[in-house]
């Protein structure tokens, strides 16, 4: 199967997604306010975003990816203080991705790290679905159109994170340390 290598926007920071497939990972768009606020706080909305405010996640496994260069760059932050952590790079503020906790085997990498479209286009296949169409900009075509996170993406993504448990691609996580603190302290941007 194929890797794919992480890069931020400088190339400080580098490493590899393992065995990126379309079976390995689940290629979403979500068009979330929260989203949306994190490429606006990285100052990077033209380069994360779609027309239409979407932001391309590959939800994988921490077990799959890997970072061999620049991980002293890795900054995260939530929007709130119970939010998700979000990844970045310290060095040129290229968006990583998405974390939730050290014991949840999921990470949604986001796709400024992953490198060209017609990359992901041949490894990842098409986008299966795109979520939060309520928070999308103006002119959002009807197809793409869905309400929250419909039922089948969310089974789905509920499936992947119960297997990758099972077969221990939690681990090892990039992200966090062995206490499972992350590896560099969340800055929180709304402290209510
Ligand atoms: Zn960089
Ligand atoms: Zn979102």
């Amino acid at each position: 199967m194929t890797d794919i290598s992480l890069k931020c926007a400088c190339g400080k920071v580098k490493g590899t997604t393992h065995d990126v497939s379309a079976k390995n990972g689940l290629r979403v768009v979500c068009y979330c306010d929260d989203c949306q606020a994190f490429a606006r706080e990285l100052g990077q909305s033209d380069i994360a975003l779609d027309q239409y405010g979407g932001t391309e996640i590959y939800q994988t496994a921490p077990g799959y990816v890997h970072f061999s260069e620049g991980e002293d760059q890795l900054r995260c932050l939530r929007l709130t203080k119970k939010g998700i952590t979000r990844w970045y790079t310290a060095c040129c503020n290229t968006p990583i991705g998405n974390t939730v906790n050290s014991n949840l085997p999921f990470v949604g990498l986001i796709h400024t790290i992953l490198g060209d479209k017609d990359i992901r286009d041949s490894t990842m296949g098409p986008v299966i679905s795109y979520v939060q169409g309520q928070y999308a900009k103006e002119g959002l075509p009807a197809e793409r159109y869905n309400k929250a996170f419909p039922i089948g993406i969310t089974l789905k993504i509920f499936l992947k994170i119960l297997k990758w448990r099972i077969t221990g691609k939690g681990y090892p996580n990039p992200f966090y340390k062995e206490d499972g603190k992350p590896i560099s302290k969340p800055t929180i941007v709304n402290e209510l």
